[in-house]
């Protein structure tokens, strides 16, 4: 019932022109199925991708945005911005903006409540550091991450939500998580929502593995009961590569 759901998110790679010739080269390679596939790239490089692809299914993500509506936020994107360039999705919370960008819970969950006023479809990552998971705390973070994430989202927007459970670890290290590993945490966060919520969104939300997803690992990974899809890195980057996850 849950499609898989493969994005790539390029992080600070990519200028407008390599973004562009990107899409020209994965458009070759890219047949329409049932799995959804796109990117989630910078800022600059939306527009030329959303044009790129038109006329395709591939999808375009941002990868942040400000949760104000507007303001004196020097250097910040808002929702509107990306709604003008009909961007339909936007990686929030990553590790790497928790990490250097100062993201907590709490400005996560004023970012998926801004995205969802906006019909922007949020994909929110959570995921453990190291020292968490050699101390056994993984699914404690990952469980007060997702609560956090959620606060007052009502059930039908934690629905349509996707969520990346990414463990910290397994990102750009070539240290992917098991498939068990990565199976179990999705199942686990499954759960959360079913508590949180109900059964019926808990089945509905798509749930992705992220850190270091590779051609190699992904039919393994994806073929997992509680894993719907990945969020890529840098095997995003390569069209070649890319087209083989997609069509893990
Ligand atoms: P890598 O695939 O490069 O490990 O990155 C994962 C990631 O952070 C995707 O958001």
């Amino acid at each position: 019932m849950r499609k898989p759901f493969i994005m790539g998110n390029w992080k600070m790679f990519k200028t407008t022109k390599e973004a562009v010739a990107f899409a020209e080269e994965f458009k070759k390679l890219y047949q329409s199925s049932d799995v959804v596939a796109g990117v989630c790239a910078p800022f600059t490089q939306l527009a030329a991708l959303k044009d790129a692809f038109k006329g395709t299914d591939i999808k375009v993500g941002a990868q942040n945005m400000h949760f104000e509506e507007n303001g004196a936020f020097t250097g910040e994107i808002s929702a509107d911005m990306l709604n003008e360039l009909g961007i339909e999705y936007c990686v929030i919370g990553h590790s790497e903006r928790r990490q250097y960008f100062n993201e907590t819970d709490e400005t996560v969950n004023k970012k998926l409540h801004t995205a969802f006023k906006h019909n922007i479809i949020p994909i929110l990552c959570v995921g453990e550091v190291l020292e968490e998971r050699d101390a056994g705390k993984e699914f404690d973070v990952v469980k007060t991450q997702t609560v956090g994430a959620l606060k007052d989202l009502i059930a039908e927007q934690v629905s349509a939500l996707i969520i990346a459970y990414e463990p910290v670890w397994a990102i750009g290290t070539g240290r992917t998580a098991s498939p068990e590993q990565a199976n179990e945490m999705c199942g686990y966060i499954r759960t959360v929502i079913e508590e949180l919520y109900s059964d019926e969104v808990s089945e509905k939300v798509i749930i992705q593995y992220g850190g270091s997803v590779k051609p190699a690992n992904a039919s393994e990974l994806m073929n997992m009961e509680e894993i719907d899809g990945a969020l890529v890195g840098g095997a995003s980057l390569v069209p070649a590569d890319f087209i083989e996850i997609v069509n893990f």
